[in-house]
C-alpha cells in the first residue's frame, strides 16, 4: 500500500470519528448521502477499474452513536478495495425481529426507522463494480429518544492507531490499539518503511538503547472499560506489562522493569524522547512523554480501570494538583468534563535525572478503579 492511500485512510478515519463525536445534527442523512469522493479512494491499491477486480474487503465499524429512532455507524474503509473504487456502503441493523438498511458513499451511515429501546446488531458492507464485501464487525446500539449518556469526549483524543467502539447499550467502550506509536522514535528500524525513524539523541545513544525495533513487533491490544468508571472499594496493584493505552496507540507500563525491580538509570538512559523503549516484544512508555505532555494538563492515556491519565498540571489552575491520592488521582474537572470526576495525573515529583533530562514516572500507584485485562 502506498503512503498516500494510508494517509487518506487515516484522514478519513479521523474525520468520521470527529463527525460522530460532534453534534449528531452535523452528521445527518444529507451529509452522509453526499459524502466525499475521497472515500472511494481510501485504501485504493489498484487505482481505477481493473478487469480482474474482486469484491472489497469488509469495512470496520468504529463508533456507534445512538439517536431517536436511528443509529449512526462510523466506520473505517477496508484496507483493500479489491482493485476497483468502492461505490457504496450498506449498513444493516437487526434486532432479531426486523432489520433495516441504510446506505452512504462514505462514513458515517445512518439507519432509520428503528424502534427505541430495542437493541440492534449492525454490520456494514462495502461494494464495488465486482461485488460486495463480507460483513464488518458488529456494532451494537439501542435507539433512545433522549440519550442520557454519550461517548465521553476524552475518547476523541485517541489517534489513528486506536479504534474506539462505543457500545451504548452496555455503556462500555472498547479500544483496539495497534501497539505501535504514531510518532517518531529512534526505536523504529532505520532501514524500515515506517517513515518515523529519527536518530537517537540527545536523550539517549544507540549504545544505551534497548534491543529491538518497533517494526519487529505486531501487537493489537484490546481494552474494554465502563464508559462511566467507578472507584473500587479497595485498590488493585498494577502488574508488569501494559497497564494502560496511550493516545498514540502504544501501551504504558508502570515504574518497574522486572519483578520488583524499579527502573534504574541504566535502563532510563536508553529511553527515547517519549520516555519509552522497546521491552519484551513491545514499545512502551514508562515516563512523562514530553512531546505529548510536558508539564501541562494534556490527556496521555487511559488506564485499565477506565480512568484517564493526565499530565502533571491541573487544568484550570495551571499548577500541580495538591490533593492527589497515593495513586496520583483526585476528583476534579478536566478540559473535557467540567463535572468533577476521578482522574489520574503524572505525579510532579522528579524520579531521576538522566542524560540531562528530568524524569517523571507515568503511573506508579495502584488502580483505584476495577481494572479489566488488556488482551493481546
Ligand atoms: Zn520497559
Ligand atoms: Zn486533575
Amino acid at each position: 500500500m502506498s503512503a498516500t492511500s494510508t494517509k487518506m485512510k487515516k484522514m478519513l478515519s479521523t474525520a468520521s470519528i470527529a463527525c460522530v463525536l460532534g453534534a449528531l445534527t452535523s452528521c445527518g442523512p444529507d451529509e452522509s448521502a453526499t459524502g466525499s469522493s475521497d472515500s472511494t479512494s481510501g485504501g485504493n491499491t489498484g487505482g481505477g477499474t481493473s478487469t480482474n477486480a474482486t469484491a472489497p474487503d469488509a469495512p470496520t465499524v468504529t463508533i456507534v452513536t445512538v439517536g431517536d429512532g436511528f443509529l449512526t455507524l462510523a466506520f473505517d474503509p477496508p484496507a483493500s478495495n479489491g482493485g476497483a473504487a468502492i461505490t457504496s456502503y450498506e449498513a444493516t441493523c437487526d434486532n432479531g425481529g426486523s432489520s433495516f438498511v441504510g446506505t452512504a458513499v462514505s462514513s458515517p451511515v445512518n439507519v432509520f426507522n428503528l424502534a427505541n429501546g430495542s437493541e440492534y446488531n449492525c454490520t456494514v458492507t462495502a461494494s464495488n463494480s465486482a461485488g460486495t464485501s463480507g460483513t464488518s464487525n458488529a456494532g451494537i446500539g439501542t435507539p433512545d429518544p433522549t440519550p442520557s449518556t454519550g461517548l465521553p469526549s476524552e475518547f476523541s483524543q485517541f489517534g489513528n492507531n486506536v479504534t474506539v467502539v462505543y457500545n451504548q447499550a452496555a455503556a462500555t467502550v472498547t479500544l483496539e490499539a495497534v501497539g505501535q506509536p504514531d510518532h517518531y522514535s529512534p526505536y523504529w528500524d532505520p532501514d524500515g518503511t515506517s517513515g518515523l525513524y529519527v536518530d537517537a539523541g540527545p536523550e539517549t545513544t544507540v549504545a544505551q538503547m534497548s534491543p529491538g525495533f518497533i517494526d519487529q513487533y505486531t501487537n493489537r491490544y484490546f481494552l474494554t472499560v465502563n464508559a462511566s468508571p467507578q472507584l473500587a472499594s479497595s485498590p488493585t496493584a498494577t502488574s508488569l506489562g501494559p497497564i494502560g493505552l496511550a493516545v498514540t496507540g502504544a501501551p504504558i507500563f508502570n515504574g518497574q522493569e522486572g519483578p520488583n525491580i524499579n527502573l534504574d538509570t541504566g535502563v532510563i538512559s536508553g529511553f527515547d524522547n517519549f520516555g519509552a523503549h522497546t521491552g519484551p516484544q513491545v514499545y512502551h512508555y514508562h515516563l512523562e512523554p514530553t512531546p505529548i505532555s510536558n508539564n501541562d494538563s494534556k490527556l496521555i492515556a487511559i488506564l485499565a480501570d477506565g480512568f484517564f491519565l493526565y499530565g502533571r498540571l491541573e487544568w484550570g489552575t495551571g499548577a500541580p494538583p495538591t490533593n492527589l491520592d497515593a495513586a496520583g488521582g483526585h476528583v476534579g474537572p478536566t478540559q473535557f468534563n467540567s463535572t468533577p470526576h476521578y482522574h489520574y495525573h503524572i505525579v510532579d515529583e522528579i524520579y531521576s535525572t538522566v542524560n540531562g533530562k528530568d524524569d517523571y514516572l507515568l503511573f506508579d500507584g495502584a488502580y483505584q478503579g476495577t481494572p479489566t485485562s488488556i488482551t493481546n
